[in-house]
């Protein structure tokens, strides 16, 4: 069987607020703010769903979760994920890896990669090392510099099931 491997790219972005919590990859991080949004405004599953939705062309989050549906206000970003994988299985493709970037001021994240790692790889049935997080502030610059907002951008790869290399 013919192998093929796709890619697709995801971003998202969200204000930070005080009264919210911050999650990221599914794992709630202590921190003065949070972000702002109509589900738990989770940028790292945000920007993944659309990755994975990238890599078969089958359009982007909003278009399937739209956020004035009612049914999505304060959602768990998990389903959209889960979703997103399930079409990825259903049109017969597998994920090799994702790769992410996490662009926020503060607080320092790197001491939660493990666990963001861990909480995404649970979620797309991948091996951790197929997962990589990585945290970038945006060095004082624009709005993520302001601290007004945070920014997630994600590749994915797939393969077609069927190729074993
Ligand atoms: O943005 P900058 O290059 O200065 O980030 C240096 C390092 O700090 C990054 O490589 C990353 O590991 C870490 N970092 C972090 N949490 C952030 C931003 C950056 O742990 N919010
Ligand atoms: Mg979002």
């Amino acid at each position: 069987m013919s192998e093929e491997f796709r890619t697709g790219i995801g971003w998202d972005v969200h204000r930070m607020a005080a009264d919210r919590p911050l999650i990221l990859g599914g794992v709630t991080i202590p921190a003065d703010a949070g972000l702002d949004g109509h589900s738990d405004a989770d940028i790292i599953l945000h920007a993944l769903t659309d990755a994975l939705l990238g890599a078969l062309a089958l359009g982007d989050i909003g278009m399937i979760f739209p956020d004035t549906d009612p049914r999505w206000k304060g959602a768990d970003s998990r389903v959209f994920l889960e979703h997103a994988r399930e079409l990825v299985q259903k049109r017969g493709f597998r994920l090799v890896n994702v790769d992410c970037t996490v662009i926020l001021e503060r607080p320092k994240l790197k001491d939660y990669r493990q666990a963001i790692r861990e909480s995404v790889a649970g979620m797309l049935g991948l091996a951790i090392e197929r997962v990589s997080v990585k945290f970038k502030t945006a060095e004082g610059l624009g709005p993520a510099g302001q601290g007004l907002s945070a920014e997630a951008q994600a590749v994915a790869t797939v393969r077609s099931v069927g190729w074993d290399g």
